[in-house]
């Protein structure tokens, strides 16, 4: 049983050298994940800058419910065609948006520029309890840096024209880009009612910083089975984190 013990010792003074490294790795860049040890469980552990991921009181995603009826502002898309340019962070297939596209509040003078757009599949929000097979987030901020993130849901449908046009240059590894001279038309990608949920939340990645303005519209938008798949077979994995407390929010609509 001595020879027993110095093969454990062995491998777990490996693993102790790997998780040193590891650590030191993360402190410059620190990697995440939506499954395994640096999974959404994890996150508030990986980096002192991912604390709110584990102690925030305001984080998203959320499941949608109970909501209280309120007299929400008309918000105004002000989306121009933007030239397709992708990137593959290895979490998702993001666009970048040239500056001009904006989310307008009239009633309240609030003006958001759209920086950009990406995808997550299956939805990270829930409307009571009911998953989409994939969600689209328009990032946008406004001159103080604050920050509104509007999502869409897709139902399997017809094939979206937009997706179309973005998934035929799908970067293929993380860290791929693709630039191509055809316009995206975001607008394509919001539903006809802009009927919408207002709460305040959380980027829904590390480090998962609040005070983010969260309108998700109650319309869905239609995508195809095989572009829905497109997008998950690409990914290789779910990139939804899990719906998290309301604790003291409330949800409008
Ligand atoms: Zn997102």
């Amino acid at each position: 049983m001595k020879s027993a013990n110095k093969f454990i010792t062995i491998p777990q003074a490996i693993l102790l050298a790997f998780a040193v490294t590891s650590l030191a790795a993360s402190e410059k860049a620190p990697n995440w994940a939506y499954e395994g040890a640096t999974g959404p469980q994890n996150w508030g552990e990986l980096s002192a800058d991912f604390n709110l991921c584990r102690q925030g009181r305001n984080q998203s995603p959320i499941n949608i419910q109970k909501t209280i009826d309120a007299e929400l502002p008309e918000l105004v898309f002000e989306y121009y065609s933007s030239p397709l340019r992708q990137i593959n962070n290895g979490h998702t297939i993001q666009q970048n948006i040239e500056p001009g596209s904006t989310l307008k509040i009239p009633s309240r003078d609030g003006s958001y520029e759209l920086k950009q757009f990406h995808f997550h599949s299956p939805s990270e929000h829930t409307i009571n309890g009911k998953f989409y097979p994939m969600e689209v987030h328009f990032v946008h901020a406004n001159a103080e840096g604050a920050l509104a993130v509007v999502g869409v849901m897709f139902e399997e449908g017809n094939e979206n024209s937009e997706l179309s046009k973005l998934w035929s240059f799908m970067p293929k590894n993380a860290g791929d880009t693709s630039e191509q001279a055809i316009g995206i038309e975001e607008t394509n990608l919001l539903p006809p009612t802009r009927e919408y949920y207002y709460y305040s939340g959380s980027l829904t990645t590390p480090p998962c910083s609040e005070g983010v303005s969260w309108v998700v519209l109650k319309t869905p938008v239609q995508a195809s089975a095989a572009q829905i798949s497109q997008f998950k077979e690409r990914m290789g994995q779910a990139t939804n984190r899990p719906v998290q407390a309301h604790n003291a929010r409330i949800i409008l609509n």
